[in-house]
């Protein structure tokens, strides 16, 4: 979607008038990046919990009387090496003990919804791990209304429409998946979907098939994480047994070309996460990441920031890395934005605005 024509003859016009220097009016794919601004995307993989930055982890901990086993900021950032998943989910729960009250979890949103369009961010859909909170014993009607109070003005005040998706932990049961979901059903909570995620290894989709078969018969969308982690089989059952409508990351399709082939045929969204990759070593490197082989394979792939807390960026930096590192052209990333945006659960009406706006971006 580069739109360089009307600009060209512009550049053209005015010939009887030769020794006054016309100014030399830059083609839009020469404008630098700090005049059209980030790439307008939607993000779809994103855990609300995850945008807890350091900062506002000490910041709540000491509005809610909260001692932090960390002496500092420093101490706190140096735990951020992880090795793998599971390093990072013990962190990343121990920190959400600072998540206490209402305020808290508005106060997290807030925090992500003026980050995220600082990052070109136009629509979010944000998961929330209730049974995170439950277990710490922060009620239902707390993480959810605390979230839910944010997004509810989010595209008043941060021009983000959003839609809220209730994840489960796929390492706890299936029961109480079920209970939790029965329970946000009850309360008439406004979710637009159910994800799966957190500890994918010995967590198969199979163990979740009457969660996600419930969800659909109450008319909610069905996302999950899986090959991440996991191998290329999990990808499969959570399309065939959950009848799922995305998944999150995905990355190693790439290693069944019929799964492959399958998913460029539906053309089935998979939200992939650079930086998170790196981070918890899925990939041992940014330069190493399939991310260029799926888009050459025909994948209908986006990119998203997960953690961005936790992963070292939010959306803006996973793109400004996989052009610096990987050498990803702008073709490509506009072609990564119009992925999401058409992925997206919003309303066509919804859709189409964005796409427009990405068509006029100058990208
Ligand atoms: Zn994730």
């Amino acid at each position: 979607m580069e739109t360089n024509d009307g600009v060209a003859a512009t550049g053209d016009a005015a010939p009887d008038n030769a020794e006054t220097s016309t100014p030399e009016i830059p083609a839009f794919a020469e404008v630098p990046e700090e005049v059209h601004g980030p790439l307008p995307v939607a993000e779809l993989h994103l855990h609300i919990e995850g945008t807890l930055e350091p900062e506002l982890i000490f910041a709540l901990a000491e509005r809610n009387g909260i001692q932090l086993p960390y002496a500092d900021l420093d101490e706190l950032r140096s735990r951020y090496e992880f090795t793998d998943l599971q390093s990072f989910l013990d962190l990343y729960y121990a920190n959400m003990a600072v998540l206490r009250t209402e305020q808290d979890f508005a106060d997290m949103t807030r925090a992500y919804l003026s980050r995220a369009a600082l990052a070109g961010v136009r629509h979010a859909e944000i998961m929330l791990d209730p049974q995170a909170h439950l277990s710490r014993g922060v009620a239902l009607e707390t993480c959810v209304n605390g979230v839910a109070s944010v997004l509810a003005v989010s595209e008043q005040e941060f021009g983000i429409s959003t839609l809220l998706i209730a994840a489960f932990l796929r390492d706890l049961s299936e029961d109480s998946a079920l209970e939790v979901l029965e329970q946000l059903l009850a309360m008439n909570a406004q979710i637009a979907g159910i994800g799966l995620d957190s500890a994918e290894v010995g967590h198969p989709p199979a163990k979740f098939q009457r969660l996600f078969s419930r969800a659909k018969d109450a008319g909610l969308h069905r996302i999950a994480h899986a090959g991440e982690e996991g191998p290329p089989s999990y990808i499969i059952d959570a399309l065939d047994l959950l009848a799922v409508e995305r998944i999150d990351h995905g990355i190693r399709c790439m290693e069944d070309p019929e799964l492959v082939e399958r998913l460029v045929h539906a053309l089935t969204p998979l939200t992939v996460c650079p930086l998170s990759n790196v981070r918890l070593r899925a990939v041992d490197t940014l330069a190493e990441h399939p991310l260029p082989a799926m888009l050459a394979a025909g994948l209908n792939v986006s990119v998203n920031s997960d953690d961005p807390a936790y992963f070292g960026g939010y959306v803006d930096d996973n793109f400004a890395q996989l052009k610096s590192v990987i050498g990803l052209s702008e073709f490509d990333c506009v072609r990564m934005a119009a992925n999401s945006i058409r992925s997206s659960f919003a309303s066509e009406e919804r859709k189409t605005e964005m796409l427009a706006e990405l068509a006029s971006s100058g990208h």
